[in-house]
């Protein structure tokens, strides 16, 4: 691609409202890495901006799980050059506020946001550029993101070898926890209510897929010689689903919430099944940067399974589609082509 004036960006101007607009970028700093964006994954939370439950203001560039070259450098940049492909993270923390001081930078205080991945191209400091190996497809490499998130979530269920591990919700983020949790040495339950998402859990890894007609406190306890399980995430967003997910816990059991309840819907959950069976509950949100140079290096060595859970490729033109598609559940994950002339 050529001169900066002739990028573009799908812009969400308003709820359902997305405008094919001239992209603007601030000058390249010192430290600063111009990329040209090739792929973008779509998240759910994305398209929950776009439908208009969200408290983000508009109009933005949305898109953060991006493959994409680096097409200049500023003038301190040593770690990559022109031509390069690397991964970006679009969240820039400042890594000196309490939480950065803290260890964790997923939730800096000051953060910055580059402009979103549905745009033909993005500024991001140095540091915040994963390059990636020759030989990665650049489709995988899309998925660091979202891996980035599981496996921060994973680590806080402190998994050890033989566990069982209930995963509720196998779309894109409950298949790549239940990928991470057999990573872990876990016997991985797999819960929906869908038979073609249990029968993919099932075809990458998990080892039971439990029944959806049955209650799901006695289909894991059926699996599990009346115990419960000992590790739960709750992949989505459902008050419903946690408090179940409680239940069917084992003593010590942990549990993850990791998606978000919109709109709000408090949980109940009995304070003598979490005191009496000694229940730990989390909830885990974004990355550290440790966790998304793991993500990648899971992926780049086949470690993880990501290409099974693309079920649609959209142009950057057709961008509203790929939410439909999302919004509806009626695939997995959806690649959002932005250049495909970028490719290698
Ligand atoms: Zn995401
Ligand atoms: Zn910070």
């Amino acid at each position: 691609m050529e001169s900066n004036k002739r990028l573009k960006a799908m812009v969400c101007t308003a709820p359902f409202t997305l405008e094919w607009q001239p992209l603007s970028l601030p000058p390249l700093g010192p430290r600063d890495v111009l990329l040209h964006v090739a792929q973008t994954g779509i998240c759910p939370s994305d398209v929950r901006v776009y439908v208009g439950k969200s408290s983000i203001k508009l109009p933005k560039i949305l898109g953060h799980e991006a493959v994409a070259q680096v097409a200049a450098v500023g003038s301190e940049v040593a770690s990559v050059k022109p031509g390069q492909w690397v991964v970006p993270d679009g969240i820039i923390k400042c890594g000196t506020c309490p939480a950065c001081r803290k260890g964790r930078p997923n939730k800096c205080q000051r953060v910055r946001y580059a402009s979103g991945a549905y745009g033909e191209a993005t500024i991001v400091p140095e540091t915040n550029v994963y390059p990636m190996r020759e030989t990665t497809l650049l489709r995988a490499a899309t998925f660091t993101e979202p891996l980035a998130c599981v496996l921060r979530g994973e680590r806080m269920l402190r998994i050890t070898p033989g566990e069982t591990v209930l995963v509720i919700g196998c779309g894109p983020i409950g298949l790549l926890h239940i990928q991470v949790a057999k990573r872990f040495g876990a016997r991985v339950l797999a819960a929906d209510l869908k038979r073609e998402r249990l029968d993919k859990a099932l075809s990458l890894g998990a080892d039971v897929a439990l029944d959806p007609q049955q209650p799901l406190h006695e289909a894991v306890r059926a699996e599990t010689d009346g115990y419960g399980a000992d590790a739960a995430v709750v992949a989505f967003g459902s008050s419903r689903l946690v408090e179940a997910a409680a239940t069917a816990l084992g003593y010590g059991g942990r549990l993850n919430i990791f998606a978000g309840v919109y709109p709000q819907d408090p949980v109940s959950i009995d304070p003598n099944l979490i005191h009496y069976n000694e229940l730990v509950i989390t909830g885990s949100a974004d990355h550290t940067p440790i966790d998304y140079a793991e993500a990648l290096n899971l992926i780049e060595r086949g470690l993880v399974q990501v290409l099974p859970l693309v079920s649609d490729v959209v142009p950057l033109r057709e961008l509203q589609r790929g939410f439909e598609i999302v919004q509806a559940q009626q695939g997995l994950k959806v690649i959002v082509e932005v250049n495909p002339e970028l490719a290698r």
